[in-house]
């Protein structure tokens, strides 16, 4: 392939971000590491180094449009320009609607929403200048509305009109654009919540299996497999989809 094969995965650095970070490498992309903090992406870094794969840790919060230009500028320069990108990182902030303060949906909002809008401006420009691209936003199953999540419900379906738009924005470029929706995935989101909730982890994800039709919880690998043949050349006829990832069916 001509194209460059530099895949930038956000929120990297450990989690779902870091398995599509180390599915990617292994699928010949030279993968930029970004996270909050420069310091966290080493050991995804490594992981991929010690594979043989090409790594570049890269601190930058996505919310933030001065360290996401800086971020993309510093990729471009040292991996070549990016083709890919994998809108990854995320936040909660759990609460109901009556206890929801203004920073627990700004902050939502903000890393998915925003993070995603300004990742994905900077990254286009690079794309569009290689006639290639492959976009991929991390939705939900929350998408679909879930008790407790109003800010990262309508973050995760944002996420969804957001990735059909930029199918049709960007398809004359030969980008596409598309989502993966996870159900429960097992990582430290997910314990995180169960920890929330006061529920053992193993007892939260017994209890989330025993919902879903394959009969276990998924694992960050499963969205990674879903990445990479998204990001894949043989992929470029699939765009403006949400991919529900989840074990069963979805809406
Ligand atoms: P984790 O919390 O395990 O990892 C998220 C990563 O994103 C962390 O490394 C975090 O950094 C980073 N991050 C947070 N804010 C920012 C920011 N502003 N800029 C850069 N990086 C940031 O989450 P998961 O791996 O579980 O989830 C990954 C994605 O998948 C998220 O978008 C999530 O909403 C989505 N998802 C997850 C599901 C699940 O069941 N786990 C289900 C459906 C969707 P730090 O550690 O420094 O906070």
């Amino acid at each position: 392939m001509s194209q460059s094969r530099t895949a930038i995965v956000t929120g990297a650095a450990r989690g779902i971000g870091a398995a599509v970070a180390k599915r990617l490498a292994k699928d010949g992309f030279a993968v930029a590491v970004i996270d909050l903090d420069a310091a966290s992406t080493a050991e995804t870094v490594k992981a991929i180094e010690a594979e043989g794969g090409t790594a570049l840790g890269v601190g930058a919060d996505v919310s933030d449009a001065e360290q996401v230009k800086a971020a993309v500028a510093e990729v471009a320069e040292k991996l070549g320009p990016p083709t890919v990108l994998v809108n990854n990182a995320g936040i909660l902030r759990d609460n109901l609607i009556f206890k929801m303060t203004d920073s627990d949906w700004d902050a939502v909002i903000g890393v998915h929403l925003r993070g995603s809008f300004l990742m994905t401006r900077e990254v286009q420009k690079h794309q569009t200048a290689q006639k290639y691209g492959r976009i991929v936003n991390l939705s939900s199953t929350s998408a679909l509305g879930n008790r407790g999540q109003a800010n990262y419900a309508t973050a995760k379906a944002g996420l969804q009109g957001f990735t059909k738009t930029l199918a049709i924005e960007l398809g004359k470029f030969n980008v596409t654009a598309n989502a993966i929706a996870p159900g429960f995935i097992e990582t430290e989101m997910t314990a995180a919540t169960a920890e929330r909730v006061g529920v053992p982890f193993e007892d939260f994800k017994k209890g989330a299996a025993a919902m879903i039709p394959v009969g276990r919880v998924g694992t960050p690998d499963d969205i990674a497999a879903t990445a990479s043949f998204l990001v894949s050349e043989e992929a470029g006829f699939v765009s403006g989809q949400v991919i529900y990832v989840a074990g069963g069916p979805r809406d």
